[in-house]
């Protein structure tokens, strides 16, 4: 039997629950070292997944699950950073959800 994945799917650091790739928000690493929430999920660099929620980004933060799924040492400073960035991601997502 073959099954055929049409798309791939990520694990969350939060929770660690697996799924549609698109249902994740990507944070990355990119390749000079910035650590950035990737709205495209396409940019170069480590990437770590958490799902769309702000709940899981907080497991993931104070669980430090993002220094080693990115290889680096977050600061408090970058983890406030991208916990703002993701709360905008999420609110516009769910913006353009409402208005179709
Ligand atoms: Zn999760």
């Amino acid at each position: 039997m073959t099954r055929t994945r049409k798309t791939p799917t990520r694990t969350c650091v939060g929770c660690g629950r697996a799924g549609d790739k698109r249902s994740f928000v990507r944070i990355v690493r990119t390749p000079d070292g910035h650590i950035e929430v990737d709205p495209t999920a396409k940019a170069n660099g480590r990437g770590a997944y958490v799902c769309a929620g702000i709940e899981c980004y907080d497991e993931a933060a104070a669980r430090r699950r993002f220094d080693s799924a990115l290889r680096v040492r977050l600061q408090d400073d970058d983890l406030d950073r991208l916990r703002r960035d993701i709360e905008a991601l999420l609110s516009k997502q769910a913006a353009s959800r409402q208005g179709r």
